[in-house]
């Protein structure tokens, strides 16, 4: 079989807890490609309003700012990182603080231009899995393979309660639940499934079978050039 081609770009959209990260980061590793998880930018932006003292809730102070903080990811799949003005933010934008306040900093439009250039400029000439929620919508619809993940809301939070070392379910659903709304009903670039995107239900599946399917799907690219 000959191998995928060597600029394919992989979009992989979908609500928080549908196992974008697990999925996308498994296909870029078993295909060798570069991996970036567009979420983690969000919350970089998000870590750097809360570091420096603006009101996420004030979507003027947020735009004002929003072309702050030098923001750089690493892309390997299997290490991926997040640096800001030079500090390693990996753990700190996991943290309550950047979940609770990453999706009203998300709406803020200047924001979204300002990190589609930075996302761009990573994407660069190809070779790469992109996870997010507007990545086969807006920043790269021209992507060869575009995917939108979902699963029950209830799997979702115990994925998710069960990544952050056994946090509260229920508490966790609410938030997934109260980001999916905000995410999805925000005038810029909400969350959606892309045309010509293939819709998975993970409920079902294991991660590998979830791999497996985009794996799948990216070979058939190749099948048709
Ligand atoms: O994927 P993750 O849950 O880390 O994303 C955090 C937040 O970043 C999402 O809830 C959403 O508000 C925002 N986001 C976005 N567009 C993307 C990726 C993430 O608005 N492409």
């Amino acid at each position: 079989m000959s191998p995928i081609p060597a600029d394919v770009v992989i979009a992989i959209d979908g609500p928080s807890g549908s196992g974008k990260s697990s999925t996308s980061r498994g296909v870029a590793s078993r295909l060798g490609l570069r991996y970036l998880d567009t979420g983690a930018m969000f919350r970089a932006m998000t870590w750097w309003m809360l570091e420096h003292g603006v009101d996420v809730h004030d979507q003027a102070a947020v735009a004002e700012h929003a072309g702050k903080g030098d923001i750089v990811s690493g892309n390997d799949p299997l290490a991926p990182t997040i640096v800001v003005d030079g500090t390693d933010v990996a753990e700190a934008i996991r943290s309550e603080a950047v979940t609770g306040s990453v999706s009203p900093v998300s709406v803020v439009p200047a924001v979204r231009t300002r990190l589609l250039e930075l996302q761009r400029a990573v994407i660069g000439a190809g070779g790469i899995v992109v996870e997010g929620r507007d990545i086969g919508s807006v920043v790269a619809p021209d992507a060869q393979v575009k995917v939108y993940l979902t699963a029950d809301p209830a799997a979702r939070a115990a994925r998710r309660a069960a990544e952050e070392g056994g946090s509260d379910v229920a508490a966790t659903e609410q938030s997934l639940l109260a980001r999916d709304r905000i995410d999805s009903s925000r005038a810029t670039a909400p969350l959606l499934m892309a045309d010509g995107a293939h819709h998975i239900d993970t409920t079902a599946y294991t991660l590998e079978e979830v791999i497996d399917q985009v794996v799948a799907l990216a070979e058939a690219v190749e099948a048709v050039q």
